[in-house]
């Protein structure tokens, strides 16, 4: 520990090396320092190159929502990676395999009437559950329902109308070929970061520094940004002195949801097109989502959000893999059991330096993102996805949370906005 410095950042994910590249190029000859938890920087941004694969594939973050206005795609190109426009398929239902074009008009329908009725809840001053206004017995409310496990990571009924309402990301989904866990991970490469150090404890009590805690050692500094996610929060793994109940309280209003990922490889790709789709059951909220051969790579990706991911999250490798290869046998026959096997699959809620997969707000706490978000006595600022107030979910999101924070310190410190 280098003992006193201008700023502390907590957390090497997308918001916090956001900060640390913010506050280097306003104001260079301060001296920061992100402390990260983890072996590793990047956090939910995390590309992985399995050896019996030779591609990467992304655990977190793999999509650029809203894509021609996120500023990851500057960067991602700017950092010399490819960044590939092929539409996302997730419309797609590959030789309408178990969901025909009939039922997917109707399923249209009634998205679109579900919509229309969202828009009218949106400006009614009473927040409600997502989840009222679904039809009662609608056909396809198990549909509108795993939908929104994969975008939230929770079932509409647990989710707030005025909350969705504020979420403004708009565009085309694209991706980067090398990983956005890689572009994440480069954009940081110049960030000063110790990693394997969990900050245990924040003291921003006294009147000259912020104290911060570690098994490695204790850090002051002029200025900490938090950038943990809410289940980070919630949990009280970081103990803060003052304690912050209207952190906590705002963490739990606004929880982490569930999303993961089971990535099986394919014996005989040439069968699968590349980049195509596959939905589960498509009438059922417990289903998964399915994206045939990413880029062409011999993989399936599948998605589970809600409760299904944590149930399989809960489950073993065995139960997972076979939850998937049910579902895909079903529609594409029973031999094709023997041609995808189990590589990797990811368990966010149980990393105990995220707890979940991304946050969303109870009916009611649409405000609690700005609580999270508000800084403490001026030199304590938080950052992170979650408090976002209209990109929260993505890494979009989590970067410019980072850059507002980075100004924040800035505003305490002396270098003004730019
Ligand atoms: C399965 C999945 C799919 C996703 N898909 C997409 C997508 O397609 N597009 C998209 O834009 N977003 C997606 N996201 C969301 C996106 O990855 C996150 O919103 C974003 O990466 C969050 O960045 P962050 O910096 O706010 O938080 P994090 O990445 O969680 O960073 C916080 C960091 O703090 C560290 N930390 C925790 N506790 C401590 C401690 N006590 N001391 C020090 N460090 C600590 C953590 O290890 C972590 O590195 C996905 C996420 C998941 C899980």
């Amino acid at each position: 520990m280098p003992g006193d410095i201008d700023v502390a950042v907590v957390g090497a994910g997308a918001a916090g090396l956001a900060t640390a590249r913010r506050l280097a190029e306003r104001r260079p000859d301060l001296t920061v320092l992100v402390l990260e938890a983890r072996d590793r920087p990047g956090g939910r941004a995390h590309t992985v190159e399995p050896p019996d694969l030779d591609a990467p594939l992304d655990l977190g973050c793999s999509w650029l929502h809203g894509a021609e206005s996120n500023p990851w795609l500057p960067i991602a190109e700017g950092l010399g990676l490819t960044v590939d426009r092929t539409p996302a398929p997730w419309s797609g239902q590959y030789r309408d395999l178990g969901f025909p074009p009939e039922d997917r008009r109707a399923y249209r329908e009634a998205a679109a009437a579900f919509d229309e009725r969202r828009a009218a809840a949106e400006v009614d001053p009473v927040d409600r559950p997502l989840g009222a206004l679904l039809e009662p017995g609608g056909p396809w409310n198990g549909r509108l329902d795993a939908a929104s496990t994969y975008y939230s990571g929770a079932g509409l009924a647990e989710i707030s109308v005025h909350d969705a309402a504020r979420y403004r990301v708009r565009g085309s989904d694209w991706r980067v070929v090398e990983g956005y866990g890689h572009a994440v991970v480069r954009f940081g490469a110049d960030v000063p970061v110790a990693l394997d150090t969990p900050v245990t404890r924040v003291d921003h009590g006294g009147a000259a520094m912020i104290r911060l805690e570690t098994p490695r050692g204790t850090l002051r500094a002029r200025a900490a940004v938090v950038t943990v996610s809410t289940g980070v929060l919630a949990a009280g793994a970081i103990r803060f002195d003052p304690p912050l109940p209207d952190k906590v309280e705002a963490a739990q209003s606004v929880p982490m949801g569930l999303a993961n990922k089971v990535f099986l490889r394919l014996a005989a790709p040439d069968e699968l097109p590349k980049d195509g789709h596959l939905i589960g059951e498509p009438r059922s909220a417990r289903t998964g989502a399915y994206h045939l051969r990413p880029f062409g790579r011999p993989v399936i990706e599948g998605y589970f959000g809600g409760g299904l991911a944590r149930d399989l999250e809960e489950a073993g490798d065995a139960e997972a893999e076979a939850f998937a290869l049910d579902e895909l046998a079903g529609l594409l026959g029973s031999g094709f059991r023997r041609r995808a096997r189990l590589l990797v699959r990811t368990r966010w809620g149980r990393d105990a330096y995220v707890r979940g997969s991304y946050a969303y707000a109870r009916p009611g706490a649409a405000d609690r993102r700005a609580v999270l978000a508000a800084p403490v006595g001026g030199r304590l600022i938080f950052a992170g996805e979650a408090t976002s107030p209209d990109a929260f979910t993505t890494a979009r999101g989590a970067y410019e949370s980072g850059r507002r924070a980075a100004d924040e310190v800035l505003g305490q410190l002396g270098g003004g906005r730019a």
